[in-house]
């Protein structure tokens, strides 16, 4: 008869354990832990999720396709066709705000890597007290600065969430403006492509980091990141959800001590319009995020403490320097004469192209309204010739487009095919080009000049009237007399 082998064990060898040990539950996939939780700088789920990926060998876009769609299960991203996962990805910045896309895809990844901390990387904190209108920045913006000291400390290149969002246009380490286009193929990128890399241009492959500095912040930007910076850092002493109801009683005291309750004329000294205001204050829908900022700005209020209604001392030393803000709380003097030198220096440069207004307040640190008041003629030549250097960089880009529309067309005439929309703005790599009136006109002259050349053949049938309709409404019929778009 066999004995059970505890029961040799025991005697024999009674440092010999045999129970079970207590396994955690398995994840997955990587139990990767979020960057800064608790700072300023806090990750972006879209970073997150390129991490993720990067650290299981495998593209974004396939991860995606392999674990995450298959258990979202939503509309927006259905079945696992790798095409709809693609432009589904270019739109993705949603995931790192405060609706249900970002819930969604925190629950996913929450069940893949059995983290409890991912809903930090959104702003979903705030899904009741703000709203989902104009919170996020639709394209991606990057402090080269700040990519390229990670790069040389050694440290894990990322992004991070207060890049993210809509109105913060300056980097809090730095103190310079966010870049927005790649400095070598110059294109607008999106948060997340299928093969996004947190420090590379999704466009052409290239490191985003730089050494050199280059766009002064304004005071109103560094305000801002500053005081949006404070209250990502601060998430973590905060209820999981912060209520709408605080945000309406701060706007409620506000208007009560500053217009002694008339809203009417709160409104009236802060530009807002009255109707929206009153509406607010009722609690009907939440407050959007620039409209909160502004009012931030102008009273020099916290984000945080607008949201809370809390005090900043209740909730302890701020991870942002407080010297910083006591600094930006101060009113600086107008310095006249170096004012003046510098619009003086503005106009008197005829090589560079003239700046706007806005341009030249964020280099003075002055708002544009007081550089206005003290010099209105500078102010005023200023931004003619900034609307006279637009209005020709306008006309230029329109003559360039017209000519390449030209050389499309005559192109596609040249192979026998007709210079369609659709035809013309696919030899252009531009499949939008015919949203624009003027190149619908210039297709339109191309094609009654071809018809005049070859007697009739195909354009005879385009009627003005169809001309003008906007692209993508018709049927491509081609190999007919039929107009095609
Ligand atoms: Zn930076
Ligand atoms: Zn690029």
């Amino acid at each position: 008869m066999t004995q059970p082998c505890e029961e040799i064990a025991s005697p024999l060898l009674p440092i010999w354990d045999m129970s079970i040990p207590d396994i955690p539950q398995r994840s997955r996939l990587y139990s990767l832990a979020p960057l800064g939780p608790d700072s300023c700088l806090v990750e972006s789920l879209t970073s997150y999720l390129c991490r993720l990926a990067y650290e299981h060998h495998v593209e974004v876009g396939t991860l995606i396709q392999h674990s995450i769609a298959p258990i979202l299960g939503k509309q927006y991203i259905a079945g696992d066709k790798s095409r709809s996962i693609s432009s589904f990805v270019r739109f993705a910045n949603p995931i790192n705000g405060n609706g249900t896309m970002a819930s969604d895809w925190v629950d996913a990844l929450r069940s893949l890597t059995l983290r409890t901390d991912l809903t930090l990387l959104t702003l979903l904190v705030s899904a009741d007290a703000l709203s989902q209108r104009d919170l996020l920045q639709p394209l991606r913006q990057w402090c080269p600065l700040c990519y390229d000291s990670w790069r040389r400390q050694g440290a894990i290149i990322y992004e991070p969430l207060l890049w993210s969002i809509n109105g913060v246009a300056v980097c809090t380490a730095h103190w310079q403006l966010l870049e927005r286009h790649c400095p070598y193929c110059s294109s607008s990128l999106p948060w997340l492509t299928w093969r996004s890399r947190p420090g590379y241009c999704s466009s052409c492959g290239r490191w985003l980091g730089s050494a050199h500095r280059h766009g002064q912040a304004g005071e109103k930007e560094m305000y801002i990141a500053e005081t949006i910076g404070d209250f990502l850092a601060r998430r973590t002493q905060l209820t999981p959800a912060i209520p709408r109801e605080g945000v309406i009683q701060t706007l409620r005291n506000l208007i009560a001590s500053t217009t002694a309750g008339n809203t009417a004329a709160f409104a009236r000294c802060f530009g807002l319009p009255k109707t929206t205001l009153w509406e607010l204050v009722q609690g009907y829908f939440p407050p959007s995020l620039p409209f909160l900022l502004r009012l931030c700005y102008q009273l020099r209020l916290s984000f945080l403490q607008f949201l809370t209604g809390v005090e900043h001392s209740a909730l302890g030393e701020s991870p942002v320097s407080q010297g910083q803000t006591l600094k930006r709380d101060v009113r600086r003097p107008f310095d006249r004469e170096k004012v003046q030198q510098a619009l003086e220096g503005i106009l008197a440069d005829r090589q560079t192209a003239p700046p706007s207004m806005r341009e030249v307040a964020q280099r003075l640190g002055y708002p544009a309204r007081t550089i206005k008041g003290h010099f209105p003629v500078h102010c005023q030549e200023i931004s003619y010739r900034y609307a006279e250097y637009r209005k020709q960089r306008g006309q230029l880009r329109k003559a360039h487009l017209r000519q390449r529309i030209y050389e499309a067309a005559r192109a596609a005439h040249g192979q026998r095919l007709t210079p369609t929309y659709r035809r013309v703005g696919a030899l252009l790599n531009a499949p939008g080009t015919f949203r624009e009136r003027d190149a619908r006109r210039a297709l339109l002259d191309i094609r009654s000049q071809l018809d005049r050349e070859t007697g009739g053949e195909y354009v005879a049938e385009m009627s003005q009237p169809e001309m003008e309709k906007r692209p993508g409404n018709f049927e491509a019929r081609e190999g007919t007399n039929t107009i095609c778009y």
